[in-house]
């Protein structure tokens, strides 16, 4: 076992974040070493154990890959495998549905694996038939776009 698996079995956000998804979706399926904590800002989230462990790797995440799906437990099960066998650091889907569907956020440094995300699609939607996944790409976090909005909301609050 690679020492960072070790946190998940210790980690007090995960004991909660099982208890989450055995009440809530027992259908969905996370590899044991992938984290998952049931979030309090409505979003529940999945990070692996090497990414958990290094700042540096969530730092680096600059946007996500977009997934849909009314069937929550399928695009939860597709996060654990991506983060599990493909080197993705987190994701997270919500509590609330929007729509139609839930949305999975599949967290990436970059938009250089979306060829790669849409050639395994085929595979998701053979494994979970009835989910009518959608992939909706790379969008950025932008970052720097989102501090400038949160600095002006907080001067206005000020006001
Ligand atoms: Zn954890």
């Amino acid at each position: 076992m690679h020492p960072a698996d070790l946190l998940v079995v210790t980690c007090p956000a995960c004991a909660a974040g099982a208890e989450w998804l055995r009440t809530h979706e027992p259908r969905a399926v996370v590899p044991a070493t992938i984290h998952r904590h049931a979030s309090q800002d409505g979003w529940f989230r999945l990070y692996a154990p090497a990414a958990w462990a290094d700042e540096g790797q969530l730092a680096a995440i600059t946007g996500k890959y977009l997934f849909f799906s009314p069937d929550r437990a399928a695009l939860i099960g597709l996060a654990g495998v991506e983060l599990a066998q493909y080197g993705f650091p987190a994701a997270k889907v919500p509590y609330q549905r929007a729509g139609s569907a839930y949305v999975l956020c599949l967290y990436a440094p970059d938009a250089s694996r979306k060829r790669e995300l849409a050639d395994r699609l085929a595979d998701y939607r053979a494994q979970w038939s009835e989910a009518s996944l959608e992939y909706r790409y790379w969008k950025s976090n932008d970052a720097t776009l989102a501090g400038q909005y949160s600095a002006q909301f907080l001067r206005s609050r000020r006001r």
